[in-house]
C-alpha cells in the first residue's frame, strides 16, 4: 500500500512538472517583477521601508507630499540607498523632475496594485471572472474594506456586498461566490463587548445572507487577526443556527492553521456542523497576519498566540487537513495554499481516504497562483480564484499583506521562484525540515 507520503513526492513532482511547463510562454513578462521582489526580499529594512510608503502613498495628494515621503521613507530612512532612489531624489529637487518621480512612483504601485486586486465596478469584476471561466476556473470575489471607522462605513460596506449581488446576477454572472471580512460590518467590532459586537454584525451579515441565499451564491468570512478570531466563529455558528440559514448550503468560514489552538478550533467547529443538515466549507489557511501577530504579543509583553517555525505551521496545516478530510461527511475544504508540498499532501490524503472529488478544492489568490491553478486543474481538481475587487485606499491592507507574502525569505513562493532550492528540499515534510 502507498503511504501518505510516497503519494505526497509523487503528486507533488507531477505538480512542479506541469508549473514549469505553464511557465515557459510567460516566463519574459515574469521576470522584472521577479528581479523587483528579489530586490526587496534580500533586505529587510528596504522591505520595511518600501512597505511603510507603499502603505502611506494613497493617502498623499501632492507631488510634493509624494516625494517628500519618497525622500524620508527610502532615502535617509535606509542605511544604504540604492542608487536609484537617489537619482529620483535628486530629479525631485527640481518641480519637472518632481512630477515625473511622483507620476513614476504612483505608476509602480498601482502596477503592483493591479497584479494582486481587480477593478471595481460590477462590469468590470464580471470580465475578470469570464476570463477565469473561460480558463475552467471558479472565483470568489473580496469587495475591498476592512476595521471600518463608522456605522456610516459599515451600512456602505454592507450595501456594496448586496447590491454587486443584484448586479452581478443582472449581468447574468455565473455562479455569484462571495468572501467577506466582519470587521467591516461593525465599526465597535470588539471582543472586550463580545455580545455587542455579535449582535450588530449578525444584523447587517443577516441581510447580505438573505440576498445570498435567494440568489443561491456561496458566502464565506475570511479569518482575520486573533482578536477577530472567537467572534467569527461565533456569529458564523450563531447566524447558521437562525431557522433561516439552517439548511443554508452555501456557508464557509476561513480557519488558521498558525494558531497554537487551531486545532481544538477546527475540531469544534466540526463537531458542531455534526449537528447540521447541510455540509459547511472551511478555507484552511495558514495565517497572513503572522508579523502582526509576532510584533503585538512582544508589544504586550505576552506569548504569541501563533507558532515561531514556519515548519510548525506548515506541519499544523497538514493536521488540520487530515482532520478535515476525515471528517468530509459534513465538511467541504477548499485548501488555500501556494505551496506545492501543502497542496500534495492534502491530494494524497484525500486520495487515500477515498473523499470525493466535490468534497475537496484547492483556492489560489489572484496574482499569486497563476501556475499552479493550472496544473491542479490538469490533476483534475476544482479551482478558485479569490479576487479582491476594489480601490487602492480601502485594499491598502490587503496589498501590503500580498507584498508581504512575497518577499518573505521562509515563504514557498519566494523560494520555489529560481532560487536554486532543489524541489526536494521544496518537497520536505515539515518533521523532515524540523529535523534538517
Ligand atoms: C485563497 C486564499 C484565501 C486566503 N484567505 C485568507 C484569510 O481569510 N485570512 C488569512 O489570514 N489569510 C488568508 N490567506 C493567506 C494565507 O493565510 C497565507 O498567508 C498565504 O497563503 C501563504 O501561505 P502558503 O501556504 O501559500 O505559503 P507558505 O510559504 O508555505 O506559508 C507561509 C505562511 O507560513 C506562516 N509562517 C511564516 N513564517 C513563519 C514562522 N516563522 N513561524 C510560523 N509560521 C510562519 C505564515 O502563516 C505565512 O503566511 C489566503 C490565501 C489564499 C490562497
Amino acid at each position: 500500500m502507498t503511504s501518505v507520503e510516497d503519494l505526497t513526492q509523487s503528486l507533488g513532482r507531477e505538480l512542479f512538472t506541469l508549473a514549469q511547463k505553464e511557465a515557459r510562454p510567460i516566463i519574459k513578462s515574469f521576470w522584472w517583477k521577479e528581479k523587483a521582489i528579489m530586490w526587496f526580499a534580500r533586505d529587510d529594512n528596504l522591505r520595511t521601508q518600501m512597505l511603510r510608503f507603499v502603505d502611506v502613498f494613497p493617502a498623499l495628494k501632492t507631488t510634493e507630499g509624494k516625494t517628500q515621503h519618497l525622500r524620508e521613507y527610502l532615502i535617509q530612512g535606509l542605511p544604504h540607498t540604492p542608487p536609484i532612489f537617489r537619482i529620483a531624489d535628486a530629479l525631485s529637487r527640481f518641480p519637472m523632475g518632481a512630477n515625473l518621480v511622483a507620476s513614476v512612483a504612483e505608476q509602480s504601485i498601482k502596477t503592483i496594485s493591479q497584479q494582486f486586486i481587480t477593478k471595481s465596478t460590477p462590469e468590470e469584476v464580471l470580465i475578470a471572472i469570464r476570463k477565469l471561466q473561460k480558463e475552467g476556473v471558479s472565483y470568489t470575489l473580496d469587495i475591498l474594506g476592512e476595521a471600518v471607522l463608522s456605522e456610516y462605513e459599515a451600512d456602505e460596506y454592507m450595501g456594496k456586498y448586496i447590491s454587486f449581488m443584484e448586479q452581478l446576477s443582472s449581468l447574468d454572472c455565473p455562479r455569484i461566490d462571495l468572501s467577506l471580512k466582519l470587521s467591516a460590518l461593525y465599526s465597535q467590532f470588539d471582543p472586550i463587548d463580545f455580545a455587542g459586537s455579535v449582535e450588530a454584525v449578525k444584523n447587517r451579515l443577516r441581510k447580505i445572507l438573505h440576498v445570498a441565499k435567494n440568489l443561491a451564491a456561496p458566502v464565506t468570512l475570511d479569518a482575520e487577526q486573533s482578536q477577530y478570531r472567537d467572534l467569527t466563529i461565533n456569529i458564523f455558528m450563531e447566524i447558521l443556527d437562525e431557522e433561516e440559514f439552517k439548511n443554508f448550503e452555501n456557508a464557509g468560514i476561513a480557519m488558521h492553521t498558525y494558531f497554537l489552538d487551531s486545532e481544538e478550533k477546527i475540531r469544534d467547529l466540526i463537531d458542531w456542523a455534526k449537528g447540521r443538515t447541510t455540509p459547511i466549507l472551511v478555507r484552511l489557511v495558514k495565517g497572513a497576519y503572522w508579523d502582526w501577530e509576532t510584533i503585538a504579543a512582544a508589544q504586550k509583553g505576552v506569548p504569541s498566540p501563533v507558532y515561531g517555525e514556519k515548519w510548525q505551521t506548515d506541519a499544523s496545516f497538514e493536521r488540520c487537513t487530515d482532520l478535515l478530510l476525515k471528517n468530509c461527511d459534513v465538511i467541504r475544504l477548499a485548501v488555500a495554499s501556494h505551496n506545492i508540498r501543502s497542496i500534495a499532501r492534502a491530494m494524497a490524503k484525500a486520495s487515500i481516504l477515498g473523499v470525493p472529488r466535490d468534497r475537496l478544492e484547492f483556492q489560489v489568490l489572484l496574482g499569486m497562483g497563476d501556475l499552479l491553478k493550472k496544473a491542479i486543474l490538469r490533476m483534475g481538481y476544482p479551482v478558485r480564484v479569490y479576487m479582491a475587487s476594489g480601490e487602492l485606499l480601502p485594499g491598502m491592507g490587503y496589498l501590503v499583506r500580498r507584498i508581504i507574502e512575497n518577499t518573505s525569505q521562509t515563504g514557498f513562493l519566494l523560494q520555489s521562484m529560481g532560487t536554486g532550492v532543489p524541489v526536494e528540499k521544496l518537497l520536505k515534510s515539515p518533521q523532515d525540515t524540523m529535523l534538517a
